[in-house]
């Protein structure tokens, strides 16, 4: 059976995207496009874990500041956060953190934009970003943290900098073996991964035209091989404004099509 585009587990509330992406903008989105389960996921350092590296993400006075979430029947939606890791490997959840949260996107790949540029990391070639994309990757699993709540933030995407186009040349450095051992290790521990649909279009375009295997693989190399190792897969939108959701759910139908997802292959979030 092809997979269901039914859930969006990756959306940023107005604490840290646009003013206007407030809990019933999300609801409503949730309700025009038959999603079950909506997640908010707002860039977050949980505060009670120490670290050097000044960053911009919101702490735990802050992130359940919305709550309660309006509620329709028929619709989850749930409260999660999208965490981080420094260069030095300090991760910014820990196991108690996930207490808080239904869920939780961890990025191993904000290595791009000045925004999340931890100071003194030292990944700024291509070669270097690649290694800590294994490294960050590999921190994350060796973590002791509960991996079936969790979920493997854009493994593709620009935010891996240094730029739109040159970050292709990261996945590039990566080889097809290496791929392969990390994406059996998410598969074993349950992981999900996503498929983060603001980093599968091109956004220093105008017209934003959709990458295909054709155009861009390297964006679609590491999600085959995890298909192969028996990964599953859930959407994120990774919107921040509400004009955003209006194309989200068809760059999401024509990315199933393109790698020929299975309903079996869907990461379920228990309840
Ligand atoms: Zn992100
Ligand atoms: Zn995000």
């Amino acid at each position: 059976m092809r997979y269901v585009f039914d859930h969006d587990f990756h959306i940023h509330s107005c604490l840290t995207g646009g003013k206007a992406n407030t809990p019933e903008v999300i609801l409503e989105y949730a309700k025009k496009n038959n999603l079950k389960t909506v997640i908010t996921t707002d860039h977050y350092w949980d505060d009670r874990i120490p670290t050097d590296v000044k960053h911009g993400h919101i702490g735990n006075d802050v992130i359940h500041s919305l709550q309660p979430y309006p509620q329709e029947d028929g619709i989850r939606m749930l409260i999660g956060a999208e965490g981080d890791i420094a260069p030095d490997g300090t991760l910014g959840v820990n196991r108690r953190t996930f207490d808080d949260f239904d869920f939780i996107l961890i990025s191993a790949t904000h290595m791009g934009s000045t925004w999340f540029k931890f100071d003194g990391t030292p990944e700024e070639s291509i070669p270097e970003r690649a290694k800590a994309y294994v490294r960050r990757f590999d921190a994350i699993f060796n973590a002791d943290i509960p991996h079936h709540k969790a979920g493997l933030t854009h493994p593709v995407g620009s935010v891996m900098g240094p730029s739109e186009e040159l970050y292709r040349y990261v996945l590039d450095a990566i080889p097809d073996a290496e791929f392969h051992r990390l994406f059996r290790t998410a598969a074993q521990l349950g992981i999900g991964v996503e498929i983060n649909l603001a980093s599968m279009r091109n956004h220093t375009l105008k017209e934003m035209p959709q990458h295909t295997p054709e155009t861009h693989p390297s964006v679609f190399r590491p999600y085959y091989i995890a298909r192969e190792e028996g990964c599953k897969f859930f959407f994120g939108s990774d919107t921040h404004f509400p004009d955003e959701f209006a194309f989200k759910p068809q760059t999401a139908e024509t990315v199933i099509d393109q790698l020929e997802l299975t309903e079996s292959e869907k990461f379920i979030l228990k309840p």
